[in-house]
């Protein structure tokens, strides 16, 4: 039995449920709300793994900022 359940986009590994993972990233793509165009999909990730990718002056938006929430 798979101990993960979520594999992280930025990694590759597998996420360990703890207090903030796994973080869910969703994309809405160019939504028209008259047509109903859009289209959304989901992503999973570390919380530590999107930080790191993040631009600094981004990461300062982060609601959570766990330290001990590294992998
Ligand atoms: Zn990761």
């Amino acid at each position: 039995m798979n101990k993960f359940n979520f594999q992280c986009c930025f990694c590759n590994e597998g996420i360990a449920e703890n207090k903030v993972d796994p973080i869910d990233i969703s994309i809405i793509f160019n939504e028209d709300m008259l047509l109903k165009t859009g289209a959304t999909q989901d992503f999973w990730a570390h919380f530590y793994c999107l930080q790191e990718k993040l631009h600094p002056y981004m990461k300062g938006y982060l609601i959570r900022t766990d330290k001990e929430n590294e992998h």
